[in-house]
């Protein structure tokens, strides 16, 4: 993500999840953009969101090209819907259960994980 999505980060290393927002039409907008893809407008901002999310497609990943994921796998990558507004959706790492137990349409929620110094967001099933 370029440094428009600095803010997602800067959220995420306080343990929220913040996503960009237009201030004049109140869309959501991920990932984000230099001006909103709604109305146009320039004023866009950061919010954190619930943090809940549903599974809508997956992948698991039994041979990682991605040398920092080499002694991961497998490991669940995903699209997780968010409720805040239809369409919404951020990719992220599913985690905490077995990848056999990963199906769309599953619950999930926000989590962080520290990775190369930084905070990241994942989501883990329910409970
Ligand atoms: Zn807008």
């Amino acid at each position: 993500m370029s440094e428009l999505g600095q803010p997602y980060w800067d959220g995420a290393a306080r343990g929220e999840l913040v996503i960009q927002r237009c201030c004049d039409c109140g869309r959501w907008i991920h990932f984000p953009e230099p001006a909103c893809p709604s109305c146009g407008s320039g004023r866009l901002d950061f919010a954190p969101v619930s943090g809940d999310g549903t599974v809508e497609t997956f992948s698991v990943i039994y041979r990682s090209f991605v040398a920092d994921f080499a002694g991961r796998t497998p490991y669940v990558i995903a699209w997780i819907g968010l409720p805040e507004q239809a369409g919404l959706r951020v990719f992220a790492n599913v985690t905490g259960c077995e990848p056999s137990e990963v199906v769309i349409g599953m619950p999930v929620e926000v989590c962080f994980e520290q990775r190369d110094g930084r905070a990241v967001p994942n989501f883990r099933k329910k409970p």
